[in-house]
């Protein structure tokens, strides 16, 4: 996702070029990341570049913690980035920088690809599940307790006890092999 910003950088500090975002691509292909964000992206003339603010959503796809059933999540990211040019707009001199600072080309491209990225890495849940009553799987043959109850099921574990009883039996179990 790229936004040429050499009209911005000759305009005085202070300076704001808003940008809306519909389903806009994002792929960085060196890791190997695409993505989509829909949102609104605000560009500030600064001392030294250029601040971007933006406030957006993406959906990354993940696999269940539960029940391991890969689901798209919903995701905010609150971007806040100062990106400093390659280059002096105006003496085309090298512009020193700090190693882990975004920077825009020398073409003026100003790049939230890797920014969206490193957001969405830092925002995802570390046990991400598909709804927050997932059953999970049955401990014992692996069913999906979403799909179908299966037979090894206590009957009248439901619901969240039965991902409570699932958890219980799964750390008795952890713990029995567990001692020597
Ligand atoms: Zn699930
Ligand atoms: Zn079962």
């Amino acid at each position: 996702m790229q936004f040429n910003v050499a009209l911005l950088l000759q305009e005085p500090v202070g300076s704001i070029r808003a940008e809306d975002l519909l389903d806009e691509p994002v792929a960085v292909p060196a890791e190997d990341y695409v993505a989509s964000a829909t949102g609104r992206v605000n560009l500030l003339r600064t001392q030294h570049g250029i601040l971007v603010r933006s406030n957006m959503l993406v959906h990354p796809s993940l696999q269940c913690g539960r029940c391991l059933t890969d689901f798209e999540l919903t995701l905010p990211l609150r971007i806040d980035e100062e990106f400093i040019p390659l280059r002096d707009f105006v003496t085309g001199d090298p512009v020193e920088a700090d190693l882990d600072q975004f920077r825009i080309d020398e073409r003026n491209e100003l790049d939230l690809s890797e920014a969206i990225r490193q957001y969405e890495q830092a925002a995802l849940p570390i046990q991400p599940i598909c709804r927050e009553d997932c059953a999970g799987l049955c401990p014992v043959c692996g069913q999906n307790l979403n799909e179908r109850v299966c037979d090894c099921t206590p009957p009248k574990a439901e619901g969240a006890w039965a991902s409570l009883a699932g958890l219980a039996e799964r750390l008795q179990t952890e713990e029995s092999h567990g001692s020597p």
